[in-house]
């Protein structure tokens, strides 16, 4: 069931990575947010039993690589016009191999000031 490679979630938890060692009776999990914690050197790795990890969801899979299509798994997706709608926007995708069509959904989430304001004379 569990595999090297495969994408893998822990159960009740938001972590996620993937399977790239088996240790004995656990699997060795490389962790996607390992560069938030992981030391300089360190591999970033967790330790899980099989009873403890599912399988990613293809939505799961999709939220952290956006580039396949969540239909047919299929790699050759083209991006259309993206909408900007107050703090919401949408880019329209389609899958050039079986013709499915998906908007992906964004929210603004903050803002980050890159230009102090100027001294104005009052
Ligand atoms: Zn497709």
């Amino acid at each position: 069931m569990n595999h090297i490679g495969q994408r893998v979630k822990v159960i009740d938890q938001e972590i996620t990575g993937t399977i790239i060692r088996y240790d004995g009776s656990k699997f060795v999990v490389l962790d996607d947010d390992r560069n938030d914690w992981a030391e300089e050197g360190e591999e970033g790795v967790l330790v899980y039993r099989a009873s403890e990890l599912a399988p990613m969801t293809s939505k799961q899979r999709y939220l952290r690589d956006p580039n396949f299509c969540p239909e047919c798994e299929s790699r050759n997706i083209t991006a259309h016009q993206s909408t900007f709608e107050h703090t919401q926007a949408w880019q329209a995708i389609t899958c050039d191999d079986c013709d499915a069509e998906w908007h992906d959904l964004f929210t603004l989430t903050s803002y980050e000031l890159t230009m102090e304001a100027s001294e104005k004379a009052v």
